[in-house]
Order: C-alpha cells, then structure tokens, then sequence
C-alpha cells in the first residue's frame, strides 16, 4: 500500500520547535525507505505519524486513497491492529506476560487459533536467532532479543505497513544482518517498510532514502 505524506508538519506543544516544516513525500509499496537525520531531527516522531500513534499538527497522510490523518480514534485503531506493525525502538514489552505472548498477540487478532498462533511466533523468532521457552519472561531476554521479539511481534500480522525505529540499534553486526535481511525480505513481499536508521546497512538494504 503505497503511504502519501504532504504538507506534514508536527509540533508537540503550542509555541514548541515545528518539526519537517511542510514535508511532503511518496513511500512505496514493496519497497523499503531508510529515513535517516540527526538525532533529534524527528525520524522517530515521523514514524509515530505514519504509525497512526501521533496525529500531525498540519497535514495529511494517506493510506493508498484514504486520508487517515482525520480517522475516529476507533477506526485508527483498528488500522492499526489489522495493517500496520510497529517496531519500537525498545521493543515495550508487556512485562506482566512470557515473552511468546507478546509476540501471538497480534496473530490472534489476525484470527489465528492460539496453538498455531504460539507455533508461528516462535517460528518467527528461531528464524531470527531467538530461541525461547514458553514461560519465558520480558525480564529474562538480552536487549538484543527484545529488539528482535518486537520485530517478530510486528511481523506475525503479516502487516501491509512495517515502521520500524532504529531496530539494529542494540544488535551485533549478524544479528543486524538478520533483522534487514526480514526487514527486506518483507517488503519483497509487497509491504511498505520504512525505517529509521542511522546504519549504513540499512540504507544500502533500502531503495530510498528519505532525509530529515
Ligand atoms: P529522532 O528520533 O530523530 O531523534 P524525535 O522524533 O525523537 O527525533 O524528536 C524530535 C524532536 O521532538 C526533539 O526535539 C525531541 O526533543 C522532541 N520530542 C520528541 N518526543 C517528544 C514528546 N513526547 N514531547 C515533546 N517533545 C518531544
Ligand atoms: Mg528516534
């Protein structure tokens, strides 16, 4: 689903910095968009916007043809679970829950049975190098693993939209490898993956780069 962004800008509160200043831009689908500044320039601001967590100050964003910059808070919502899956930059999970339960989560809104569900997300994860028992707790896994847990988390929806903050940030040079070659691999498959990073890897991985 091709994601339009025009005219976007964004501040957080009444007399605060404006952030992008009009910024108007084409993310395509099937192909991944490294989104690449300074830090404090807003990369992680933007994808809150595209992620449907934030609302723009001025402007609009489209989904394909419908503007979902003025939706309800419900049918965002919905957009949200149903198309699109976020990567936090520090994955935020639910530490009240195992680990796998974050990660099925989003599969069983997807209508999955819970069994086939579990059998997906740890699936998921072993193909990125994280291998979990069931009672494992968000406390127990590496900074890494949980980069790596919400990136799996995100991808079980089989979303039409992948936003992902800085998800090689935490990750040795292999692990990366691994999470870019998913990242990719996903957008191959028609999704619109758009990243913000500073890893050059990343932005060799992408077909676009969007400069803040
Ligand atoms: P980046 O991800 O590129 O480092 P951010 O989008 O996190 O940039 O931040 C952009 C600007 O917005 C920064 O000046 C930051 O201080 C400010 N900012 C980010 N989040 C908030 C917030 N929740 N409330 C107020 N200001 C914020
Ligand atoms: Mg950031």
């Amino acid at each position: 689903m091709m994601i339009t962004v025009a005219g976007l800008a964004h501040r957080y509160r009444r007399g605060g910095d404006v952030l992008f200043g009009g910024l108007s831009h084409v993310f395509d689908a099937g192909s991944v968009t490294a989104v690449t500044g300074a830090s404090g320039s807003g990369k992680s601001t933007l994808l809150y916007l595209i992620g449907l967590l934030l609302t723009p100050s001025v402007g609009v964003i489209r989904f394909g043809d419908r503007d979902v910059s003025t939706v309800s808070d419900r049918v965002r919502s919905q957009i949200r679970a149903q198309q699109i899956g976020f990567v936090f930059q520090d994955a935020s999970l639910d530490a009240s829950r195992p680990v796998i339960d974050n990660v099925l989560e989003g599969a069983l809104y997807a209508g999955l049975r819970r069994g086939d569900a579990k059998m997906r997300a740890h699936r998921l994860l072993a193909d990125l190098g994280v291998v979990l028992r069931d009672d494992h707790r968000p406390g127990e896994v590496s900074g890494g693993q949980a980069q790596r847990v919400g990136l799996c988390r995100a991808l079980i929806k089989d979303p039409k939209v992948i936003v992902a903050d800085e998800p090689t940030g935490n990750l040795d040079t292999d692990s990366a490898a691994v999470v870019i070659a998913a990242l990719r691999d996903t957008a191959d498959a028609g999704a619109t993956v758009i990243i913000a990073s500073h890893d050059p890897d990343v932005a060799d991985a992408a077909e676009h780069v969007l400069a803040l």
